[in-house]
């Protein structure tokens, strides 16, 4: 292209709010053939709520979870001190879907994540008085650990439980339950037992499945990536009409751009779309790297282009600018 059509490309973009790095990036952005986009953030508004606290009952010997909760976790449970559960004067932990609420809550209000954030907020509005932990360590792409009431919390995914061997199938069948309702669903532990579930819900972004549409039209192949798990992640792919098989789950931000190399090792050329939590290296990994919406400072530098808004959509648009072809669509 003429310097001056670069100019011109370049200009509209930023009418809408598409900035490319520079007219090299203009140029490269048409020959994408695939588009990645990481999930949290990204496809969904990465506005968690709490949805559900589940209390899971020590597994018989050689028996099933003994949780059996009703459809409806919060509320209800045999535990006739559920409501305050101030009384500690049992031997045994007290399981409730109030304690299993308190402890991680108090574990997660280290945390900026945005999982973590929803479960706090969601016990604040339950009436609990959120403790500071004695002491908080992050564990990326698995959960947290932290001290609370002089135990030992974790708050994490099946992972986070294995690598410190606790077992987590006694909840499998309510972490299904709810991974099957695209819920990111998180075991609660406490001094090595396993106590309860806590998941959090996201929203999808209005225009993903458009986004997805518009793009699979064109002929780009459509991926995800996600650190989420693969039954969660499917369900918010079928959502957007991204095919399931197309969707790389539990990919830890580590290898997040590893995960696009891959994708790219057959030739295809991969336009990396995330919010930049966790996503900057795959960002920079990519063909092209697009950081979306209120991107953090280091997705911005990784990324060849930033969008200004947090429309899933202005994807296409980038495309189009860069084909020229941006008239057609407004
Ligand atoms: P994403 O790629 O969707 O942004 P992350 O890589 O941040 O996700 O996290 C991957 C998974 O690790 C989450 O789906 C969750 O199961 C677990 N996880 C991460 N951070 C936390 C946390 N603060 N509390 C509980 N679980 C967490
Ligand atoms: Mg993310």
């Amino acid at each position: 292209a003429t310097p001056a059509a670069t100019m011109v490309g370049t200009s509209i973009g930023a009418q809408n709010g598409v900035l490319f790095k520079g007219g090299d990036i203009l140029e490269r952005v048409r020959d994408v053939d695939t588009v990645v986009f990481d999930k949290t953030g990204t496809l969904t508004k990465g506005e968690m709520s709490l949805t559900d606290v589940v209390v899971i009952e020590p597994a018989a010997d050689g028996g099933e979870a003994a949780a059996d909760g009703g459809p409806d976790a919060v509320g209800s449970t045999s535990d006739p001190r559920s409501d305050g559960g101030a009384v500690k004067t049992s031997e045994r932990p007290e399981r409730t879907e109030e304690s299993v609420l308190r402890l991680a809550a108090a574990a997660e209000s280290g945390s900026e994540h945005p999982l973590a954030e929803a479960i706090v907020e969601g016990a604040r509005e339950r009436g609990i008085d959120v403790s500071d932990p004695e002491s908080f360590e992050n564990v990326p792409g698995h959960g947290v650990r932290a001290a609370v009431e002089g135990r030992e919390v974790l708050v994490g995914n099946r992972k986070l439980l294995s690598e410190e061997g606790i077992d987590p199938a006694p909840a499998e069948d309510e972490l299904r339950r709810l991974e099957g309702e695209g819920k990111t669903a998180m075991l609660v532990a406490a001094d090595g037992e396993l106590l309860g579930v806590v998941a959090d819900a996201d929203t999808l972004k209005e225009s993903s499945a458009d986004a997805v549409a518009a793009l699979r039209e064109r002929g780009i192949d459509v991926r995800m990536i996600t650190g989420d798990n693969e039954r969660t992640a499917r369900a918010v792919a079928e959502r957007v009409g991204i095919d399931p098989e197309s969707v790389r789950a539990g990919v830890l931000p580590e290898d997040k751009a590893d995960a696009v190399e891959e994708i790219q090792s057959d030739g295809s050329r991969a336009m990396m779309v995330g919010d930049g939590v966790n996503d900057a290296p795959a960002l920079a990994t990519a063909f092209v790297g697009v950081a979306i919406g209120s991107g953090t400072d280091v997705a911005i530098e990784a990324a060849d282009v930033t969008l200004m808004r947090d429309d899933p959509r202005d994807v296409v648009k980038a495309i189009r600018v860069s084909e020229g072809t941006l008239s057609k669509i407004r």
